[in-house]
């Protein structure tokens, strides 16, 4: 596979590494995931967090991109996410191969970092939002329902 990763690009998917390894909180799943957000030269990390309750737990890059708003960032230029159990299973057997987010991440990404590239592990090159996904919910009006 071609890698036509940016320094800078390489060194945000490093940090979502690390946030998986020491951050995720995945007792259930055993599937640990990083996240970290580049904006205004600064990163902001994120990891998953479960619950027993299993559809309460969180996916880590609305956790980093959660991070980056609350630290009042307007515009995202890029978002890194590391599964470390995507690749093989605790026998070294391939799983999916690369890490992707799942459809509600791409709607989060899609509204608060339109612009932004998107880098995971075993992919090895950016891309797009728009190209994962072209045609976003959107309201609109913005202040719907608000008035
Ligand atoms: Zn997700």
């Amino acid at each position: 596979m071609e890698h036509t990763m940016e320094p800078i690009q390489e060194q945000l998917l490093e940090a979502a590494k690390k946030a998986a390894e020491e951050c995720s909180y995945s007792p259930y799943s055993q599937y640990r995931v990083g996240a970290a957000v580049y904006a205004n030269g600064q990163i902001y990390h994120g990891a998953n967090v479960e619950n027993a309750s299993s559809n309460l737990g969180i996916c880590a890059e609305r956790v980093a991109l959660s991070h980056a708003k609350m630290h009042g960032v307007q515009h995202i230029d890029g978002i890194a996410i590391f599964c470390l159990d995507a690749l093989r299973d605790e026998t070294g057997r391939p799983l999916v191969g690369y890490t992707m987010p799942c459809g509600g991440c791409l709607q989060w990404i899609a509204e608060l970092a339109p612009d932004a590239w998107v880098v995971t592990n075993g992919l090895g090159r950016a891309v797009r939002i728009a190209d994962l996904l072209p045609i976003p919910f959107k309201l609109l009006d913005p202040s719907f329902p608000v008035r």
